[in-house]
């Protein structure tokens, strides 16, 4: 192993493309502004007085050739803090638009979020670095550019947990306090508290957005909007002829196929995004901005975690594969200048729509241990959702705990049963004779159709544990994490980024990380309901 880590971060190569090949902003000041027909301002990181480290991602470590030791070096601390900035390192932030809750909301861009450059490491592979809360730059408008280390864990937690989750996402390299106060009004109830300040080390293939290719339309700047669109993908998306024809086409579709995969992900593992503006949409189909997301607690497909959301509910559980179909369609508008012909476009949303269906389906039939979708289970499903939501059900726990339903035998007994599902039930006493038989009733079809498909029960179990987590950042963990972190104990945030690395093994002795949310978490701030003050 010795001979392909390194030893000291200078030894990390660096090929920051973006800045060689695209246009930049020519002021070097740092000042609020608009930017014109440029893809970046070069900007520098603001230096923090007492930078600490609290916690690193081990898999993130390894992508860039890094070693634990190097991580626990005053040198990792200072790069990672932005105090530092590697002689190979360009530093800037990006310009984009976006819509925000469906509005135009004009320029947006990296306000408080800086990129490194790019690092390529041993196998060739590139990573973008970028601090996240380093201070303020050219598109920070009336903000501070800084973040608080209650949504910089966040970040850095669920981040990590998506990822080992499977699910396409940006990653967490460091998560670091900096040692100085940021004035927040969490609740925006006019009562602002100093917040310690801290600073993700984002990581990414890429970390271009919807909005890069919207701010530029917008601006009429359509040569450096086809520069934009040629280095995504010579860089972004190799395998794709940049000479072909049909290559913008090509690429719309394939950003189309990769956003459905990834909302088929958030489906299956109740993630809400919480804002999911066209400016927090990466074009490689990755989780992005992790800001008031949330994970489902009991099965209410109406449910935000964003209480900035709350009259309308547009980023709503169940309403995100049609936001991400919106989403796209504003991004097709972007890039129409360049290919002057709507059908093409359509026909791409469509299939967004169609690839969609299909995955959505088959993994929701996944979910119940059967290889496809078919009318059956469809129909089995419908009833399923509707029980679900009959009296206050986990979602996590409820698909962990059908898997332990044993339903070899002939009469399922209606005690083993709810022995089975206690666990994901919120409020036992909606539990009656008439919802346990109604339910004994939908096990029964169920059953009916695991055996017609021969499926033994060692393989339904595993098929089952195979893609519903046991194990999910459950919204009061995460607060709990940053209250401790918060008096200076990082254990608990250790702690939970150990067992998310493994979340569909069953890890018995940390069952404690499984529960469901306790009654004193259903409506406190952090817990239940989160702002997008960070
Ligand atoms: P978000 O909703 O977090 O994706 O942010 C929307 C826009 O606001 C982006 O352009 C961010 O860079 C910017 N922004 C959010 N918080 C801050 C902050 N504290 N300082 C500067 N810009 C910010
Ligand atoms: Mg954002």
């Amino acid at each position: 192993m010795t001979e392909t880590t390194l030893s000291s971060l200078q030894e990390l190569t660096f090929d920051n493309r973006f800045v060689r090949e695209l246009p930049a902003d020519p002021e070097r000041e740092n000042y609020r502004r608009q930017v014109n027909d440029a893809c970046f301002s070069y900007v520098d990181p603001t230096p923090v007085t007492q930078p600490s480290l609290l916690a690193y991602s081990r898999e993130m470590l390894q992508q860039l050739d890094l070693t634990e030791s190097l991580a626990d070096s005053d040198e990792f601390l200072q790069v990672f803090a932005g105090n530092n900035v590697l002689p190979e390192m360009q530093p800037y932030a990006m310009c984009y638009g976006g819509h925000q809750f469906g509005h135009w909301a004009g320029q947006l861009g990296d306000g408080r979020a800086i990129l490194l450059g790019d690092v390529i490491n041993r196998q060739n592979q590139r990573w973008s670095l970028q601090l996240k809360g380093s201070g303020l730059t050219p598109y920070s408008r009336n903000a501070d550019g800084l973040a608080v280390l209650r949504s910089s864990l966040r970040e850095f937690l669920c981040s990590e947990a998506m990822h080992h989750l499977g699910i396409p996402t940006t990653r967490a390299l460091s998560l670091v306090t900096t040692g100085e106060k940021v004035v927040r009004d969490m609740l925006y109830d006019g009562n602002p508290q100093f917040e310690p300040g801290a600073v993700v080390c984002r990581v990414a293939p890429s970390f271009t957005r919807f909005g890069n290719f919207q701010i530029l339309t917008a601006q009429r700047s359509f040569d450096t909007l086809q520069k934009l669109l040629d280095y995504t993908i010579k860089t972004d998306f190799p395998h794709l002829d940049l000479s072909a024809p049909e290559v913008y086409r090509q690429w719309f579709e394939e950003v189309c196929i990769r956003t459905a995969d990834m909302i088929v992900h958030w489906m299956r593992v109740g993630f809400v995004h919480g804002v999911m503006n066209t400016d927090n949409m990466s074009i490689l189909g990755l989780t992005i901005d992790y800001g008031p997301y949330g994970w489902l607690e009991d099965y209410d497909p109406d449910w935000t975690p964003n209480t900035t959301d709350a009259q309308g509910r547009r980023y709503r559980f169940s309403h995100q594969p049609q936001v991400a179909h919106w989403n796209l369609l504003q991004l097709a508008e972007a890039i129409y200048p360049l290919i002057n012909d709507a059908a093409p476009l359509e026909q791409a949303l469509q299939s967004y729509a169609d690839h969609f269906q299909q995955q959505y389906q088959r993994m929701l039939a996944n979910k119940l241990g059967f290889a496809d979708s078919s009318d059956e289970i469809n129909q089995l499903l419908t009833d399923l959702f509707s029980l679900l939501q009959q009296v206050e059900t986990d979602m996590t726990l409820f698909y962990r705990g059908l898997a332990r339903v044993d339903l070899s035998q002939q009469a399922l007994p209606l005690e083993s049963v709810k022995q089975a599902l206690q666990d994901a039930w919120y409020q036992p006493d909606q539990i009656d004779d008439q919802y346990l038989s109604a339910l004994a009733q939908w096990l029964a079809r169920y059953q009916q159709l695991i055996d017609s498909d021969q499926i033994t029960e060692a393989q339904r179990q595993q098929q089952m544990n195979a893609v519903n987590p046991k194990y999910v950042l459950r919204n009061y963990l995460a607060q709990q994490a940053i209250d401790r972190a918060a008096e200076g104990d990082v254990t608990l945030l250790h702690e939970l980024h150990e067992v998310l690395r493994r979340p569909y093994d069953e890890q018995p002795e940390q069952e404690k990380f499984a529960e469901k949310r306790p009654e004193w978490a259903r409506h406190k701030p952090g817990c239940s309901m989160l702002s997008c003050s960070s």
